[in-house]
C-alpha cells in the first residue's frame, strides 16, 4: 500500500483564543494537497492545540482537518490530576494524540515504557497516535541514532502488535525548535533505517505501511527536499505550524 503524504502541527503551549482562530482560518480556507490522507487514516492533517483550545478546535476544524490531543493518560477515570483520560478524548471527536514527544520525555521525564503504555492506552481506546521518537546531540555523535530510536519504538513493540493507527515521527532533539533542520541525507538516513528495523521485528508489510514524518525546525524552505526522500512520508512541525506559511509545508510535495 502506498504511504500517501501525512503533516502534524505540534502548537505546544501556545496560542491564544484570537490566534487559534487565525489559524483554523487559514487552514479551512487553503486549498490543501488533495493526495494527502490514507485510509484506514484519512487525516490529510492533524492540527494538536494546547488542551483547552481542543474542543473549540474539534468544532470549528473543517478542510479534512483533524484534532490531536498533546498527551494522555494510560488509565481510565479516576484519581489522576491534571490528566484528560482517552475517553475523554474520543467523546468530544479527538481522534489522535501526539505521544512520546522529547519535550516530554526530557522535560517531564517520561519513560519509554510509560510512553508505550500510554500507546496502548490510546489505541486500544480508539485513538490514532503519532509516536515521537529521536535522539539527542550528545547521542548522535556517539553514533547511536538508530540504537536510541529502535529501543524507544521496542518499547512500544513489547505492548502493541497493531501498528496500523501508528505514525511515527522521527524528531531528532537536537532540531527541535532550533532552526538547526537535519539534512536531507542525515533524516533519509534515520528513516530508513527505522523502516527496516520495523521489517526486522514486526514484518515488511509494517514497514512499507507505516508513515515516518520528519520534525525538527522544518519551514516552506526546507520541506520540499526533505519532502522528496522516499522514506520521509510528511512532518511533524511546531513553530512553524503556527504561522500561515504551514500550508506550503502541507503542499510541500504539489
Ligand atoms: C515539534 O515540536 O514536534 C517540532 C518539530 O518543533 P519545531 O518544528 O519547532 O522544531
Amino acid at each position: 500500500m502506498a504511504r500517501k503524504f501525512f503533516v502534524g502541527g505540534n502548537f505546544k503551549a501556545n496560542g491564544s483564543i484570537k490566534s487559534i482562530q487565525g489559524i483554523l482560518d487559514n487552514l479551512n480556507n487553503a486549498k490543501l494537497d488533495p493526495n494527502t490522507g490514507m485510509l484506514p487514516l484519512p487525516a490529510p492533517v492533524v492540527i494538536s492545540p494546547p488542551s483547552i483550545f481542543l474542543l473549540t478546535t474539534a468544532e470549528k476544524a473543517s478542510n479534512g482537518i483533524k484534532v490531536a490531543a498533546q498527551n494522555v493518560f494510560d488509565k481510565p477515570d479516576g484519581a489522576w490530576t491534571g490528566e484528560l483520560t482517552v475517553k475523554m478524548l474520543t467523546e468530544h471527536n479527538i481522534e489522535w494524540v501526539i505521544l512520546g514527544h522529547s519535550e516530554r520525555r526530557t522535560i517531564i521525564k517520561e519513560s519509554s515504557e510509560f510512553v508505550a503504555d500510554k500507546t496502548k492506552a490510546a489505541l486500544d481506546g480508539g485513538l490514532s497516535v503519532i509516536l515521537c521518537i529521536g535522539e539527542t546531540l550528545e547521542e548522535r555523535e556517539a553514533g547511536k541514532t538508530v540504537d536510541v530510536c529502535c529501543s524507544q519504538l521496542q518499547a512500544v513493540v513489547d505492548k502493541v502488535s497493531d501498528w496500523s493507527k501508528i505514525v511515527i515521527a522521527y524528531e531528532p532533539v537536537w532540531a527541535i525548535g532550533t532552526g538547526k533542520v537535519a539534512t536531507t541525507e542525515q533524516a533519509q538516513e534515520a528513516h530508513e533505517a527505522i523502516r527496516k528495523w520495523l521489517a526486522s521485528k514486526l514484518s515488511q508489510g509494517v514497514a512499507d505501511g507505516t508513515r515516518i514524518l520528519y520534525g525538527g525546525s522544518v519551514n516552506e524552505k526546507n520541506s520540499g527536499e526533505l519532502a522528496k526522500q522516499p522514506d520521509i512520508d510528511g512532518f511533524l512541525v511546531g513553530g512553524a505550524s503556527l504561522k500561515p506559511a504551514f500550508v506550503d509545508i502541507i503542499n510541500a510535495n504539489l
